[in-house]
């Protein structure tokens, strides 16, 4: 139980006190990074435990959600499971499941829905399972172009590069070009990025 660590805070929605399991960032070995940085760990798996599930109302959040609106408690029942403790691919899957379906309903914003996506990816990717992996990059997508195309500010170096990689994953090899020729153009995007970008489409050629 070295790994994990007991978190304290307060469910959102019904002001439950939730004792929840989180793991050390810090203290994980990993094995390798993926190409849209899915990190493979020794043990432990970080993201497992990035969201949190109220055991006494079942809202699904994480701390920087927006405070939810009173009706979403008869929208929501608790799970049958406790998903405090400590997670397997399994019940990281159940736990996602529901932050997704507590921030879809109260329109949580689109770089919090993108990395919602991506992770739950990244969980169907550990037990082999393609095609689920495959439909949740897909509404990564399009989250992650919805936040590239009302962005006005800021570094968008991160996202373009995902939005091109993440069509490459997907078969659409256009589109990923497409995208990965816009952030290798653009001076203003990160040159560890660009540098990125510009190996991905190099492999799109050969
Ligand atoms: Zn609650």
């Amino acid at each position: 139980m070295d790994d994990l660590l007991t978190k304290n805070l307060t469910c959102k929605l019904c002001g439950h006190e939730v004792e929840t399991l989180m793991a050390r960032k810090s203290k994980q070995a990993t094995v390798k990074t993926d190409s849209d940085f899915c990190v493979h760990y020794e043990n432990e798996v970080p993201f497992y435990y990035n969201v949190f599930i109220c055991p006494k109302c079942g809202y699904g959040f994480l701390e920087n959600f927006k405070d939810p609106a009173k009706k979403m408690k008869e929208k929501i029942e608790p799970l049958p499971e406790d998903l405090t403790g400590k997670r397997d691919n399994q019940l990281a899957e159940k736990a996602y499941l529901r932050t997704l379906e507590c921030a879809r309903m109260q329109r949580e914003s689109d770089p919090v829905m993108a990395s919602l996506y991506l992770q739950l990816a990244w969980i169907y990717r550990y037990r082999g399972d393609e095609e689920n992996e495959k439909t949740m990059l897909n509404e990564a997508l399009g989250y992650y172009i919805d936040v590239y195309e009302k962005s006005d500010q800021g570094d968008v170096s991160k996202v373009l590069y995902l939005i091109g990689e993440l069509n490459r994953r997907l078969g659409n090899n256009k589109d990923a070009v497409f995208w990965f020729s816009r952030l290798v153009n653009d001076q203003n995007c990160s040159q560890a990025m660009r540098h990125r970008a510009r190996q991905a489409w190099q492999s799109l050629r050969e």
